[in-house]
């Protein structure tokens, strides 16, 4: 599945439909996992499409756009840094499941009947079911987990808002499948499912009539959004809404929801949108006395603590009143003007980086990496308006200097190369100066 000439790009009509799961199984199934087209990396397009679409319908009927600025920035800032491992290795789901299939497979499913892609839909979706349910009632996997629910805001690009860390226990839950399904199956709907879960982040539809009783939808996965009472711990199918009907944990979307985590995190800062709970339960960890209790901080629910049921306590919950105001971040209009700018420049560096990660030296690819990571950093830092930003900046744009300079970044457009050259040198200058003036002001905040 990694830069195999044997892939196939998708057509327009197979990309929508990708989005969708209206894949037909003679279209989608291969011999083997090489072939298997990277259908998350070909999806770019279709999630921009979508996602301005919904700005559209949204500006129509609301008269306001679904969401946010600095959040959504957030939130695509965590999809970017999630996918960023794939440029190095092959994801654990996939290592995992092909080390059971080629070493414990009890036999093998036809890799070419309908059936056998019918019933790996069903078993992948199952798996994650059971992924994310534990995702909310084990500590640690929810310390992953937790980015995804930390967006305030219910629009498409919530949906990009993807942990780095939470495939280090996800594959656990898929890997009973490796004992019969080829992983040629599974590869093709481990993306779908993960692909379909993208148009339910959306306000813009309201319910679905008949479709509602078996699929997961926006009304449905809004409620799993929520951090009113009634939502918490609900709705954790990812394409079929069937198995929390079947073990109890499926919940109708009634009172108007509340969106993110019951304690917010107020920050757009990318790491820590990614770590915070790590650090959380590591000082939890060691506050709590006692090593079955210590024990217990890892692997009950968040809301666990000494002397409380293994998911906490409910009405620990805070109530909400519906009066609750979004974390916003003060940063004026021309420096968030700024900050898309320099994201967008990003984003172009970032799929460029994936189209050519093939071809690019390690040490190239390992410098592209370190550019976004930094990028994305300075720019949480200017949303939130940290005092270090000046400075991060300033080094994030001598570092593009240097990287464009030495060949590591190749110029969006050639003609235009000696103008990026002035924009970033402007911008040393600019926040340079600006890091100075601090560092003379307050030298040791
Ligand atoms: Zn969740
Ligand atoms: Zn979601």
């Amino acid at each position: 599945m990694k830069n195999s000439e044997a892939q196939q790009d998708v057509s327009v009509s197979q990309g929508v439909r990708m989005m969708f799961y209206m894949m037909k199984p003679n279209e989608t199934s291969f011999q083997t996992l090489e072939e298997v087209p990277d259908y998350v990396k070909q999806a770019t397009p279709f999630f921009i499409s979508l996602m301005l679409l919904e700005l559209v319908v949204s500006w129509i009927r609301k008269g306001k756009p679904p969401g946010r600025l600095d959040d959504a920035l957030t939130s695509i800032s965590a999809g970017v840094l999630s996918r960023l491992p794939s440029l190095f290795f092959r994801s654990i789901e996939l290592t995992s499941y092909i080390y059971i299939w080629e070493n414990y497979r009890l036999f093998s499913l036809p890799w070419n009947s309908p059936w056998t892609w019918y019933l790996t839909f069903l078993g992948v979706d199952f798996g994650y079911y059971w992924f994310h349910r534990m995702a909310h009632e084990v500590n640690i996997m929810w310390a992953g987990h937790q980015t995804h629910h930390s967006s305030e805001d219910y629009n498409l690009s919530t949906a990009l808002r993807q942990s780095v860390f939470q495939i280090y226990t996800s594959w656990i839950f898929y890997s009973p499948l490796a004992l019969v399904i080829p992983p040629s199956v599974y590869a093709v709907h481990l993306q779908f499912n993960l692909l379909y879960q993208f148009w339910i982040h959306t306000e813009v539809i309201n319910n679905l009539g008949p479709l509602e009783l078996i699929l997961n939808t926006p009304s449905h996965h809004r409620v799993h959004h929520g951090r009113n009472r009634y939502c918490i711990d609900k709705n954790y199918g990812g394409v079929l809404i069937i198995w929390d009907k079947i073990f109890g944990t499926f919940e109708a979307e009634n009172e108007k929801v509340v969106y993110g985590l019951t304690h917010p995190i107020n920050t757009f800062e990318p790491i820590k949108v990614q770590l915070h709970h790590l650090f959380s339960i590591w000082a939890t960890f060691w506050a709590t006395p006692g090593c079955f209790n210590k024990f217990s901080v890892i692997f009950k629910g968040p809301g666990w603590s000494p002397g409380k049921p293994r998911l906490g306590l409910s009405e620990e919950i805070p109530e909400v009143t519906g009066k609750e105001v979004p974390f916003s971040s003060s940063a004026s209009q021309l420096l968030k003007t700024y900050s898309v700018v320099q994201f967008a420049l990003m984003l172009a560096f970032y799929e460029d980086t994936f189209a050519d990660s093939a071809v690019l030296s390690h040490v190239t690819l390992l410098l592209r990496v370190c550019f976004i990571i930094l990028t994305l950093t300075s720019i949480g830092f200017l949303l939130d308006q940290r005092q270090e930003a000046a400075i991060v900046e300033t080094i994030r744009c001598l570092m593009f200097l240097i990287l464009y300079r030495f060949g590591h970044l190749k110029p969006l457009v050639p003609s235009l190369s000696f103008t990026f050259e002035i924009f970033f040198s402007i911008g040393i200058a600019f926040w340079g100066v600006r890091s100075m003036k601090q560092l003379v002001s307050s030298p040791w905040k």
